[in-house]
């Protein structure tokens, strides 16, 4: 019989073992293996069992265990030990406390968090990503405040019918089971947020704290007794229904973020962020509610604008169109007639959002657009993704060449402590004596070949190990009673070259693209002495059969009787899975359809453990192939149409398999080494380890992003926010009188008849700058290599100076350029506007350019 309800009864732990509470309370026990390890000597049984989560293990194990560990010097010892590090690790000052004049406080916020198995909050990349940066945060003692929204039943749980088909079930969660604390008043009722809903309804939430090492997360969630049984579903699933549902989750997790910030702050006595960081559209409402509250200060709203604007970062993270929300206009405006916004009207709101440019849906409400016009920096996660969003998003910036779009890149990380098998982890400790595992020199010899060798090997045989295991697993899910097939046992082999693929769906990710041709597939897993097997693992989305579609081809292929053995679908993906995985594959496998993997974080992981990349040349592979870290898929972008571009792609993966990675893996010294093999892990381990945390990647954003933003949020509110209420003035004065602007005449002279390299070439540009005042604008000369059809390659620019003219007289800029190369030469003169307050001359989307 099924429960109708459920909740979890905590355990009461003997006095002596009290701190255990707190141990399994922060999160950072998911990413601090001293303390994984204390809480798996309790019960090694039951800790696997209960999915290496504390709280459910600590609530599982017999209290006779406990009274006996009470008595157990040694234990409690340890205990005390561990719990007393962690007050330190929370207490200390670390990087961010050496920096002057940071942030006192940065929100950020996304839908989902991955954080640990144990709060399954995420569905894919963005999630881990999110749960990285909290990591990463809080190790570096950036004081970020972590804000989203609590799912009652997560993302789903996939399982595999016989027929191949994904089955979704949605296990429903029970946060008093989870490391997760109410945040409540003084007078100990739980703290709520209320949004105004068109209706006359509200939409009530509460708020849950997740403690991430030093970062506090806020999870919003509706499901309480205020709510109508439709509200109260508001927070039921991640990505869960579309349309109406979906805004819903995105006003709550945007309006009632900021408004549960407020709660936080004032009730633990933390102090206001500084700097909102938000990361893709979905929290895009965040900036209006800031705007409402500055509103409700005196101000006007394209004054507020110019104030949130300046302490706001967005973050792109797909090139997918797809990917982005969009709601219809009307359906925003509904939302925003009412309450809910005080002071805020609709169609301010709709003016931000609206896809009013070339190429956009007009009668569409795009939330990334939303969110780059709320943030005056924006950026996307790796280099190329950087070139891609300017190019996308470049209709925002009409008449700026994509360059100058300002969106700039952070090249995504992930965090080692996390990703990083304990057993490198040890290896680290053993040969370096730290287990910083970004921080030791690889190269060294201190480290031999046969150790990495051998630990590349206890990791490969973990993952066979936990592929049996959950396959026999899933066996007797789909055939209770019956038992599982013998060759089970045999599934995978430890000591064969082994390729992993796991991530979600989507089409442009390509799943199948391995069985491009079966046969060669076929061979490469059958070679009688460089045999190849193969792991894979992802989730559709649930309303995606045609990913649905892709993961039964591959079921089916992989249940053939004479390759069964060598290609394995593991179902349900997670961070579980996902941290035996990536250490036990010796080539990471990633093919998508470039460049539309924004930078994929899952190959990042494999290299952290010496795993070898054998990937197209996107997202983050574009920045850091280096030829001896792996293997670059050549990407076939010209090729005349899909299907040929997968013919192309498909061969020359299987090629670089063939006659590269296979024998290189099992081209063996005497001892059984494949030295050039070993050659390869530890140039990436050296080479590649520091790059790819998420430490690098929360620096930068620190400094590149959250410290300007913070400088110029502190500069705009100044003065009871009149810098603000100026630039919004400035602003629309200069917007007015654009049209006008214009560069009428351009002379130039200094160079002979024949120009050579060390001329200098002297300017002038006569500018018609309407109404304006000389200062308010930038005129530049803008020169490169000129290539064919006058287009400037290799763009340098520089200021022209005013130059005196008597009053009434046109306006004249001049100056020189250096002629430093030889080679054909182009120049031309623009005109932008320019304020101290500006973050980027192309900011407004204002331009004038020579004809
Ligand atoms: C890292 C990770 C992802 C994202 O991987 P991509 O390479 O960015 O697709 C998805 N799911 C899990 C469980 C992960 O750990």
């Amino acid at each position: 019989m099924k429960a109708i309800r459920r909740f979890t009864v905590r355990t009461v732990l003997p006095q002596a073992l009290a701190g255990l509470e707190e141990l399994a309370s922060n999160l950072r026990w998911s990413w601090h293996e001293p303390t994984r390890q204390f809480f798996r000597a309790i019960d090694p049984v039951l800790w696997d069992e209960t999915g290496h989560d504390p709280i459910r293990m600590l609530g599982a194990v017999e209290p006779t265990r406990l009274h006996e560990l009470a008595v157990d010097e040694d234990f409690v010892g340890t205990a005390t030990f561990l719990l007393d590090g962690l007050h330190q690790y929370l207490r200390e000052p670390r990087w961010y406390q050496q920096l002057e004049g940071a942030p006192a406080s940065i929100a950020y916020f996304s839908p989902e968090y991955g954080i640990a198995a144990a709060l399954p909050q995420y569905s894919g990349g963005l999630g881990i990503l999110a749960g990285d940066h909290l990591k990463s945060a809080s190790d570096l003692g950036v004081p970020i405040i972590g804000v989203g929204l609590f799912y009652r039943a997560g993302y789903f749980r996939q399982g595999i019918s016989r027929e191949g088909w994904q089955q979704e079930s949605y296990p429903v969660l029970d946060p008093d089971g989870l490391p997760l604390r109410v945040l409540r008043q003084p007078d100990g009722q739980p703290a709520r947020v209320t949004l105004a809903l068109p209706d006359g309804q509200g939409l009530s939430a509460i708020v849950w704290v997740a403690q991430v090492g030093r970062i506090p997360l806020l999870l919003l969630d509706t499901d309480i007794a205020e709510n109508s049984d439709d509200l109260r579903s508001v927070t039921d699933r991640l990505y869960g229904g579309g349309g109406e549902h979906r805004l819903l989750q995105e006003l709550l997790l945007g309006i009632g973020g900021v408004r549960a910030i407020g709660l936080y702050t004032e009730l633990t006595g933390t102090p206001l962020p500084e700097v909102f960081h938000t990361n893709e559209g979905h929290a895009g409402f965040q900036a209006l509610e800031r705007i409402s509250d500055l509103i409700g200060e005196g101000l006007g709203f394209a004054d507020a604008l110019q104030a949130v604007r300046a302490g706001t970062v967005f973050t792109t993270h797909t090139p997918v169109p797809a990917g982005i929300d969009r709601f219809p206009v009307d359906m925003i405006d509904r939302y925003f007639s009412t309450d809910l916004l005080p002071g805020v009207a609709s169609a301010d709101v709709l003016a931000l959002g609206t896809e009013n440019f070339d190429g956009g849906d007009q009668g569409m409400f795009n939330m990334a657009v939303m969110g780059l016009r709320l943030a005056q920096r924006a950026n996307g996660v790796s280099k190329l993704h950087g070139e891609v969003s300017r190019g996308m998003f470049g209709a925002l910036w009409p008449g700026f060449d994509n360059a100058d779009v300002p969106i700039t890149s952070v090249t995504n990380g992930v965090h080692a402590p996390t990703w990083t098998d304990p057993q490198m982890l040890e290896l680290a400790q053993k040969r370096f004596g730290t287990v910083d595992t970004t921080a030791v020199d690889w190269s060294s010899q201190a480290v031999t070949d046969s150790d990495l060798w051998e630990v590349r090997g206890r990791m490969r045989a973990q993952l066979v190990a936990d592929a049996r295991r959950r396959t026999a697993e899933a066996w007797h899910e789909q055939n209770p009673g019956v038992g599982a097939p013998a060759w089970f046992s045999g599934l995978l082999d430890p000591s064969v070259l082994t390729i992993g693929f796991a991530r979600r769906v989507p089409t442009y990710k390509r799943l199948t693209l391995m069985l491009h041709d079966p046969e060669r597939l076929r061979a490469l897993l059958l070679h009688p002495e460089r045999p190849v097997q193969l792991v894979i693992a992802g989730k559709s989305h649930p309303a995606d059969d045609e990913g649905k579609r892709l993961i039964q081809k591959l079921v089916e292929f992989s249940q053939d009787p004479e390759v069964r053995q060598r290609i394995v679908f593991l179902p349900n993906y997670d961070i579980a899975m996902a941290k035996l995985l990536y250490p036990g594959t010796d080539i990471w496998l990633n093919n998508p359809l470039r460049p539309l993997e924004a930078c994929g974080t899952s190959g990042m992981k494999a290299a952290l453990n010496g795993s070898l990349n054998l990937s197209i040349l996107d997202g983050w592979w574009a920045e850091f192939y280096d030829e001896e870290n792996g293997w670059a898929i050549p990407s076939a972008d010209s090729a005349g149409d899909g299907a040929e571009r997968d013919e192309v792609e498909a061969n020359s993966m299987y090629d670089l398999i063939e006659h590269q990675i296979a024998p290189r893996f099992y081209d063996r010294r005497a001892d059984g080494v494949p030295s050039r093999w070993v050659d390869g892990i530890r140039h990436t381990l050296a080479t590649l380890s520091p790059a790819l945390s998420a430490d690098r990647m929360v620096r930068e954003y620190v400094e590149r992003l959250y410290v300007p933003a913070a400088d110029a949020a502190r500069v705009i509110s100044a003065n009871a926010y009149q810098p603000a209420r100026e630039l919004a003035a400035w602003k629309s004065r200069v917007i007015a009188a654009w049209p006008k602007v214009h560069v009428t005449h351009v002379e130039s002279g200094g160079v002979d008849t024949v120009p050579q390299v060390g001329d200098e070439l002297h300017l002038r540009a006569t500018v018609d700058i309407d109404g304006l005042d000389a200062s308010d604008l930038s005129v530049d000369v803008v020169y490169g290599r000129a290539r064919d059809g006058d287009m400037l390659e290799n763009v340098e620019q520089a200021p022209l100076e005013l130059m005196p003219s008597s009053p009434g007289q046109p306006k004249v800029f001049g100056g020189t350029v250096p002629l430093s190369r030889a080679g054909s030469f182009g120049y031309t003169v623009r005109v932008v506007p320019r304020h101290p307050l500006l973050a980027s001359p192309s900011e407004l989307g204002l331009i004038a350019v020579a004809e």
